[in-house]
């Protein structure tokens, strides 16, 4: 999506660690007019698919979700919490997955009434990097048995190769805009074209 390529070039920054920081649209300040895009490009791509579900994990997802549902008959929007609270009662899918951002594992947890067998599911987040945040989104579906009918990310870090693994298992993934390479001392970030 070029407007997205564009954005991450003209405001995003990278830091050590392949780390890009797009805080000022994305994932603190939120461009809600460039998600309502976003949502809109990802209907088109994921066009004919039933959705009955959007399941994303907090916190970045959520926002992106939640408008991306209008465009998917507006979907209820399920996120997978990563803490225990007294507000998540009754039975719960649980699965742990590591914090590429935070150097932690975390739980993944999503309450059984809100993901049943037989769903079809639409998993959306923010970045997409060695794959761990979405393959605990995965056990969950797996889970509950619902169907993952695909994956929308708005920024795969393809080098890091969560992406192409997703797709060799067959999942249908679109990522807005991929990132071939990125350099945190030039500042030089190409895309996979
Ligand atoms: P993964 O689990 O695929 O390794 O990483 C995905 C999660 O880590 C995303 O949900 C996102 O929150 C975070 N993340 C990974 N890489 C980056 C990055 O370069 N920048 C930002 N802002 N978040 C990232």
């Amino acid at each position: 999506m070029k407007e997205l390529e564009e954005r991450i070039v003209s405001e995003g920054t990278v830091k050590a660690g392949n780390v890009l920081k797009v805080d000022a649209f994305l994932n603190h300040q939120c461009d809600v007019e460039l998600f309502d895009r976003m949502g809109e490009e990802w209907a088109r791509l994921f066009e004919g698919k039933r959705v009955d579900k959007v399941l994303t994990i907090e916190a970045s997802g959520i926002g992106i979700a939640c408008i991306a549902a209008r465009h998917f008959g507006n979907a209820p929007v399920v996120f997978a919490k990563k803490y225990q609270s007294i507000n998540l009662d009754g039975e719960q899918y649980v699965t742990s997955i590591h914090s590429f951002t935070k150097q932690k594992d975390f739980h993944v947890i999503v309450s059984k009434k809100f993901l049943s067998a037989g769903e079809h599911v639409l998993l959306i987040d923010d970045f997409l990097a060695n794959g761990c945040a979405l393959n605990g989104l995965i056990e969950l579906c797996e889970e509950a048995g619902a169907v993952v009918e695909g994956i929308g990310i708005a920024v795969e870090k393809g080098f890091q190769g969560g992406g192409d693994s997703l797709r060799e298992r067959g999942y249908d993934l679109q990522s807005l805009a991929i990132i071939e390479s990125m350099d945190d001392e030039t500042g030089e970030i190409r895309f996979r074209r």
